[in-house]
């Protein structure tokens, strides 16, 4: 029996069973890094979601195009065309000169920063990285084409869409436009026709360091375009899944659906919408404009292997929010260290039993990954396999290759390999310390190896190391 893959749709608030535009070939649509900072943990939560997606997608046997886009103009520090760019801000924090080559430079720091810790998460990487500064020409394009189809109007701010024109405007944040307050971004600026209404293209910001020639004067687009510009360039017209944060649904998302579907006619731009929840603290949401975030970097300097983090994304599933406090977290890094232990016992095991109840298991995996990414869930039936008896170390360590396509925590990759070099470097002087029979130096450098979270045990022929739990 084939096991259908069902996801939630955002805007029709059910599970649909997912059918793509083409058959083996899924176009996916990632809102990515505003690139003035360092990416948190909250960021990297939502794009371990969207992994989590295209893995699952290509379990199922599809190819996936992925596209993600960069914001490196464009995004002001409100969402609603109100505030300094965040690139700005990121040349002011930093004390650097206002240009457009420092704001580059500094976009593609933290571009690189933000690919490091993909690496480090086991994040496929998209098959495009588009950076908005690179499309300013398929933006215009864009913008042309609603204005054409009656849908713009120019006030001192720039090119503004009309919102009230676009019947569709409200469907997938299921807003109350009637209700909105037509005082809070008419405040922005007081010729917009609705409260709901953007800009497109910004000309009344003479000193912004960006700026390129448009037919509505010398400015710089609005942020919501360019996903719809860039998307359409590599996915088409329409295309099969969209994803971001649960705080685009009002907003951004919305403005990117009015913008495409104005342009082309066609209707709906996208099929399947799906939002991730947000990591929080306690304070509320992690987020870079509070400042009160963690890195991944942060785990790698406490000796905390990155996937410990990924591991820890999946005690929630992805439509739910995720407290991060120390002891949960601490919980996570406990237990995905446990686990890898316990799989390096059986990978020395070599047992051969229940290959009927290994099939089981993987139906029952295929059913929990696809109904709707249901993560917690299949983790939980990873734990089960590992302690059910009647199943073999070589049909336990096929299960564990075969679910980790998904999960991506590297289970199979031995203990010794996450051991960082030095430490290694230091048990082997050790090692030579008691073969010279130092034994003071011996344990000057077994204190060294303790205080970076790792433990030596001397065996007849050499040592053993551990990370301490
Ligand atoms: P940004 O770089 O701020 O534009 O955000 C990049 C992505 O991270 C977007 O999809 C946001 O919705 C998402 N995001 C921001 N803060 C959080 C959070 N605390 N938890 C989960 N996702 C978040
Ligand atoms: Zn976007």
């Amino acid at each position: 029996m084939t096991i259908k893959l069902y996801l939630y749709n955002t805007i029709s608030r059910q599970k649909e069973e997912f059918k793509p535009i083409q058959k083996n070939c899924v176009s996916f649509y990632a809102c990515g890094p505003t690139v003035y900072w360092y990416q948190h943990i909250g960021n990297l939560r939502t794009y371990i979601f969207e992994d989590v997606l295209k893995r699952v997608l290509l379990f199922n046997g599809y190819q996936v195009k992925h596209v993600v886009n960069v914001t490196d103009v464009g995004h002001l520090a409100s969402d609603a065309d109100e505030g300094e760019d965040k690139l700005l801000k990121g040349l002011l924090r930093e004390g650097l000169p206002l240009t457009k080559g420092s704001m580059l430079r500094l976009a593609d720091k933290y571009f690189q920063e933000f690919l490091e810790d993909f690496k480090r998460l086991n994040i496929i990487m998209p098959d495009v990285w588009c950076k908005a500064t690179e499309y300013i020409d398929d933006m215009i394009k864009l913008i042309k084409l609603i204005d054409k189809n009656g849908y713009a109007y120019q006030t001192s701010v720039g090119l503004i869409f009309d919102t009230a024109k676009f019947p569709h405007y409200s469907d997938l944040g299921r807003l109350k436009l009637e209700q909105q307050d037509q005082g809070t971004r008419t405040s922005i600026d007081n010729e917009r026709k609705n409260p709901s209404d953007f800009a497109m293209w910004i000309t009344n910001q003479s000193n912004h360091i960006m700026q390129w020639d448009s037919p509505w004067g010398k400015g710089f687009p609005g942020w919501h375009i360019e996903c719809s510009a860039m998307s359409r360039r590599h996915l088409g017209d329409q295309f099969d899944i969209h994803c971001g944060g649960k705080e685009h649904i009002g907003v951004h998302h919305t403005n990117e659906i009015a913008q495409a579907e104005a342009a082309t006619g066609k209707h709906p731009w996208v099929n399947y919408w799906l939002h991730a929840e947000w990591l929080t603290i306690p304070e509320g949401k992690m987020s870079k404009s509070k400042g009160n975030f963690i890195r991944i970097s942060d785990f790698v300097t406490q000796k905390i292997d990155p996937l410990a983090f990924r591991y820890f994304c999946y005690t929630a599933h992805y439509r739910s929010p995720l407290s991060y406090t120390a002891e949960a977290f601490a919980g996570s890094v406990k237990g995905y260290n446990n686990l890898k232990k316990r799989i390096a016992e059986l990978l020395k095991e070599k047992t051969d039993q229940g290959e009927n109840i290994k099939t089981q298991y993987q139906a029952e995996f295929k059913n929990f990954i696809n109904d709707d990414l249901n993560i917690p869930r299949a983790i939980a039936l990873l734990h089960a396999m590992m302690k059910d008896e009647k199943l073999g170390a070589k049909q336990k360590i096929e299960l564990l290759d075969h679910m980790d396509q998904v999960f991506a925590l590297d289970l199979l990759k031995a203990e010794e390999q996450s051991i960082p070099k030095e430490i290694i470097e230091l048990a082997n002087e050790r090692l030579q310390a008691r073969k010279d029979k130092n034994w003071n130096l011996a344990d000057e450098i077994r204190a060294k190896i303790n205080a970076q979270g790792f433990n030596v045990m001397d065996k007849a022929d050499g040592y053993d190391l551990e990370k301490c739990h």
